[in-house]
């Protein structure tokens, strides 16, 4: 396998993966997506909530407020020595006691709310959680906990995780000397790859791989036939979103580990299961 990257920043990756089948990219892409835990919100005790929110639309809106997330501080709860009871080892709170004294409304952000340790916090201090009118008061009890988003999307350590075919497009643009049409594929293609700036020969810009999306809107509407749209074979980019949850080197490293750890755990499995002859 082969790994090249192309864009990286705090929350987004992109890179090429070479000679690897479509089951094993979309093993990494589920593990991703499902498997690596991360910390949410899971129980909130609300002493007084006077936002017009009933209080169960309130948890729900604090469950999915992403939180920043330490792996190697917290155990999941099930695996924690408490027994999933609620611990330092596997709980974080995160309170939170507002009373609007003033004479306007007052939202409340995901910013206000206070937690027992400052690595657990969310993510984006700006997120919205409720309006309260003057006079009014927001008290709650939050507890975090790791979980997965193979139970609740709110532990979803990525926002989004998906991968195409590395695109390979053959344009012999000799065949467009005769062509009435100059230049239909230029015009149809909508990611604006052909290169007809000169209203002479159409060119196929040089990275156009980066952004075709082979919707093949090229090869069909050419009238000389000039483009034949594929795909390198087991090349795919892949692209990974994050919210900040988890640093995307933490993704990847926590990705091979889990992948790893469930092939054992078949292994074992497997050693164990009697065929009978
Ligand atoms: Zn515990």
């Amino acid at each position: 396998m082969e790994l090249e990257i192309l864009e990286q920043d705090k929350h987004n990756l992109k890179f090429i993966l070479k000679d690897i089948s479509i089951e094993m990219v979309n093993a990494l892409r589920r593990i991703m997506l499902s498997w690596i835990p991360c910390m949410a919100v899971d129980e909130v005790i609300i002493l007084k909530n006077d936002s017009p929110l009933y209080d169960d639309i309130l948890a729900h809106r604090i469950g999915l407020i992403p939180l920043t997330t330490d792996l190697e501080a917290y155990n999941l709860p099930k695996d924690c020595d408490c027994g999933g009871f609620g611990c330092p080892n596997c709980q974080v709170s995160l309170t939170l006691e507002i009373t609007n004294d003033s004479k306007d409304n007052l939202i409340i952000y995901s910013g206000d709310l206070e937690s027992n340790d400052p690595k657990i916090i969310p993510v984006d201090p700006n997120i919205p959680i409720a309006k309260i009118g003057k006079n009014s008061s927001l008290i709650f009890e939050a507890y975090a906990i790791l979980g997965r988003a193979k139970d609740h999307v709110k532990w979803q350590a990525v926002s989004n995780v998906f991968y195409r075919y590395l695109p390979k497009i053959e344009f012999d643009n000799s065949k467009c000397a005769k062509c009435p049409d100059k230049c239909i594929v230029s015009r149809m293609c909508p990611e604006n790859l052909y290169d007809f700036s000169d209203h002479k020969t159409p060119q196929l810009k040089k990275e156009y791989w980066k952004n075709c999306t082979l919707c093949g809107a090229c090869e069909e509407n050419c009238p000389e036939n000039a483009v034949k749209l594929a795909h390198e074979n087991d090349t795919y980019i892949f692209s990974i979103e994050s919210d900040g949850v988890l640093p995307l080197n933490v993704v990847i490293q926590k990705t091979f580990e889990i992948f790893l750890g469930k092939i054992d755990e078949f292994l074992e499995k497997l050693e164990k299961v009697e065929i009978q002859e």
